[in-house]
Formats: C-alpha cells, sequence, structure tokens
C-alpha cells in the first residue's frame, strides 16, 4: 500500500533537537511508515533508529547529509541506503566533524573579536555529541543572551557574508558521490531549489549522481513539478521530506507534510539491485 515517506530528518546527533527515540514517535504520530535520519556529517543515530523502527513498525533507511562546494556554492548532497560501517565512510564524517569543531572555534574567536563573550564550551553543551554547526553557534548565542533571537545570529553575524561567517571544510561532489556509492548508497542532491541553478544542477548529474530530493519545504509547487521533470527526463530517482529539525527552527509543522510514497522508495531499491 501506498504510504507516506520523509527522508529528511535531523536529531542530535547534528542539528536537530530530538533523540532518534522521540523523532521517530513523532514521525508515526505524523502518519510516516518510514523514514530517513540524514544528520550532517554523522550516521550515529542509523542503528538506534533501526531498533526503535523495529519496534514501532517502521522503516528506517540509513542515511546522511554532506556538505560538498561547486566553486563558492555550497550543494549538499544526501546519501540514502549507505553501509554506516563503511570504513572510509567513516573516516570522512570523522575528519569532516573534526574540522567542524576547528571552525566553530574559528567563529567563536571571531564572535570574541566583535566583543561578543562567547564560548566555544557554550556552544559545544548545545552540540552534544553530535555535529557541530551554525545552529547551535545561533543558539548558544540566545540562551547567553548575547543576541535576540536565532534568526538575528545569522543576519548579524554568522550567515554568509557576515562578519563572523567562516567556511566549511568540504570536498567536491564528485568525491562525495564516490564515498556514498563506495558504501553501497544512492545520491541525491539535496534541496536544488535553495540556490542550485539549472547549470550547477546538470553538471550534477553528469557526474553520476542518482537522485533529486523534489519534495522539501523551500520548493514550491511548481519547483517540484520542475524537478520532477527533470528526474524522468535524466531517468533519476525521486527523493523528499521535510527537513525537520526538531521543531524548534520554525518547522514544528513540517512532519508529515512533507513526504514523497513508499513506492518512490521502493523505485530506490530496485535501483540498488
Ligand atoms: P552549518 O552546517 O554549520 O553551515 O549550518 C547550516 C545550517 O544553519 C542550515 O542547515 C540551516 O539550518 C542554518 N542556517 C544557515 N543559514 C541560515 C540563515 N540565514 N538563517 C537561519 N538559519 C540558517
Ligand atoms: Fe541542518
Ligand atoms: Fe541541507
Ligand atoms: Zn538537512
Amino acid at each position: 500500500m501506498d504510504e507516506k515517506a520523509d527522508l529528511h530528518l535531523h536529531t542530535v546527533y547534528s542539528d536537530g533537537t530530538l533523540p532518534p527515540e522521540t523523532l521517530l514517535q513523532e514521525a508515526r504520530l505524523a502518519g510516516l511508515t518510514t523514514i530517513s535520519i540524514t544528520d550532517h556529517d554523522n550516521t550515529g543515530a542509523v542503528d538506534e533508529a533501526i531498533a526503535i523502527g523495529e519496534r514501532l513498525g517502521m522503516d528506517v533507511i540509513p542515511g546522511v547529509e554532506l556538505s560538498t562546494s561547486v566553486g563558492s556554492l555550497e550543494v549538499h548532497l544526501l546519501g540514502y541506503f549507505v553501509d554506516h560501517r563503511n570504513r572510509k565512510l567513516q573516516d570522512y564524517l570523522a575528519l569532516f566533524r573534526a574540522e567542524r569543531l576547528k571552525r566553530a572555534e574559528r567563529i567563536v574567536n571571531k564572535l570574541n573579536g566583535l566583543n561578543i563573550p562567547l564560548t566555544l564550551e557554550a556552544v559545544l553543551r548545545q552540540a552534544g555529541t553530535g555535529s557541530v554547526g551554525r545552529p547551535h553557534i545561533a543558539t548558544a548565542l540566545v540562551e547567553e543572551k548575547l543576541i535576540g533571537s536565532y534568526h538575528e545570529a545569522f543576519l548579524k553575524y554568522i550567515g554568509f557574508g557576515r562578519p563572523a561567517y567562516e567556511e566549511k571544510y568540504q570536498i567536491s561532489p564528485r568525491e562525495a558521490i564516490a564515498l556514498i556509492s563506495d558504501a553501497g548508497g544512492l545520491s541525491f542532491i539535496a534541496h536544488p531549489g535553495n540556490a542550485i541553478e539549472e547549470t550547477v544542477l546538470l553538471g550534477l548529474i553528469k557526474e553520476g549522481v542518482d537522485g533529486i530530493e523534489v519534495v522539501h519545504p523551500s520548493h514550491s509547487m511548481e519547483r517540484t513539478a520542475h524537478y520532477r521533470g527533470i528526474v524522468s527526463e535524466y531517468f533519476l530517482l525521486a527523493s523528499g521530506g521535510s527537513d525537520f529539525h526538531g521543531g524548534k527552527k520554525g518547522d514544528r509543522d513540517a512532519l508529515g507534510r512533507y513526504y514523497i510514497s513508499t513506492a518512490d522508495v521502493e523505485v530506490m531499491r530496485h535501483r540498488l539491485g
């Protein structure tokens, strides 16, 4: 039977606010039967989520979200069905997380230079054991009462081009596609509607990406239809999801609203062979 699948979710293993258990419970309440947790540079939630999924009767697909760069443009790739025990994949994820930590330190230093007394410790308290990112820095700034709001943190300081912005360590899409594919997975261009021009999109297709995330909160219905067109034209796979981070970043209602069908997931499984 055709049911709802959300293949883009974050937990405390990256910049989400919920642990896997709570996330799966909420996902089930929202009517989803298949999910993928796609934490940034981290597959720590996967084993836990699969076990919880078995208990709740939900299908959990191993996933991960990687950051790549095309010139100065940041392109996110989603990897599904990866063997999360793959050595090379885990070595790279560990490297990305170590580089994220160094970058958080550089951002904190820049903020200190702007007379904002944020400490790395306050940021790491937000990140816990998960991949540290700018959302943790923004939340720490709010918690420490150094800024008025989460969004203000990005607008004034840590957003792209702002004075405390620091680039993330990124590999090329080609390298990320190979990493995912060598770990037995399928790669998807995440939320292309955010900033990816058509020429870049076609370049990624040439480099061997398996599919496109057609459904995403940042995509209008027209955008979604447009990407579905590209998917069928190039014999690609279609994915989609809510990019839910736990409800604190204005994404409270996203769960259960942005989904693909479990039939789409079956098509992915067929492509895997
Ligand atoms: P990072 O991976 O550390 O670069 O953090 C990227 C995340 O920060 C994104 O996934 C968004 O959740 C958040 N983010 C980036 N830019 C903004 C912005 N201008 N306003 C609010 N959140 C943002
Ligand atoms: Fe995120
Ligand atoms: Fe993303
Ligand atoms: Zn995401």
